[in-house]
């Protein structure tokens, strides 16, 4: 295996090679801001694990059960903050061309980090929608046992803005993630596991249309067969020491 040094220096080579660079992040990349992933121990809540409570058919049963769940996890949401790699996205943001962040997380905080062009392909844990007219809405309590959001319009009950394991994704948001991976010459793949499997799909599609696809975690996942580079570190080290080589 070649040295973790090489592969930084490689990554920085490549991104100084490209005006179009996009990054794709999962749970790993909050990790070191204290929110857990679903995959580690401290991921469960009780004694569910995520599948089990982010699903449709579980809010169908007890959307009381699910609420409490999103609470304990706003609760955790809300007192994180950005880490370095957040940040080190920032900058790489203001000195390129073209950039873009297509996150599964739903915690928001690329955004607070200050990241502009940021799609959310799996929602928002600070926003709720009608179950009824499907209005959504920032919503940003973190409710008291047994307590629910209603919608604004009229009334009914508004569920997380999540999308859940078994549903679709929203087409449209997609279709422009994957425009941009087609134009994109490097793609950083980072704390994701591939377990949900669209991370994998869109890095394999930019690969299939010429990116290069750097992989940030410190385990092997999904996403490493697809890589043409692979950094063994969390996030935060690997980013920072990137955004260094290239801006500092
Ligand atoms: P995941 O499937 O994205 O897996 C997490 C990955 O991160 C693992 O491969 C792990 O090795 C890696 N990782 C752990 N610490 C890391 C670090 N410091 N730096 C880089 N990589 C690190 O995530 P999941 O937890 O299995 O969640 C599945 C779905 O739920 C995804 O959509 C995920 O984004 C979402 N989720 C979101 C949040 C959030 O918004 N912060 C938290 C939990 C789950
Ligand atoms: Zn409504």
């Amino acid at each position: 295996m070649r040295c973790f040094m090489e592969a930084i220096d490689e990554a920085i080579g490549r991104i100084k090679d490209s005006q179009s660079v996009a990054v794709i992040t999962g749970a790993g990349i909050s990790q070191e801001s204290g929110v857990p992933t679903f995959r580690g121990e401290e991921g469960l809540w009780k004694t569910y694990r995520a599948e089990d409570l982010a699903n449709p058919a579980a809010f169908q049963r007890d959307p009381q059960l699910v609420w409490g769940w999103y609470n304990w996890r706003r609760g955790i949401v809300a007192e994180a903050r950005p880490n370095p790699a957040h940040l080190g996205l920032v900058e790489m943001e203001e000195n390129l061309d073209s950039f873009m962040i297509a996150t599964q997380n739903v915690d928001g905080l690329h955004r607070l980090a200050g990241s502009k062009e940021v799609h959310e392909i799996h929602g928002n844990i600070w926003k709720a929608r009608c179950t009824a007219c499907e209005t959504v809405f920032d919503d940003r309590e973190v409710y008291e046992d047994g307590q629910m959001p209603h919608c604004p319009k009229c009334g009914a009950l508004a569920r997380p803005h999540i999308l859940w394991f078994g549903e679709t994704y929203d087409q449209e948001l997609l279709s422009g993630v994957m425009g941009f991976l087609a134009r994109s010459r490097t793609v950083l793949v980072i704390g994701t596991s591939g377990m949900v499997y669209m991370p994998v799909h869109l890095a394999e599609y930019a690969k299939s249309r010429g990116a290069t696809i750097i992989d940030i975690n410190p385990e092997d996942s999904a996403v490493t067969d697809v890589a043409t580079i692979s950094i063994r570190k969390k996030a935060g080290e690997a980013v920072s020491m990137i955004v260094k080589g290239l801006y500092h």
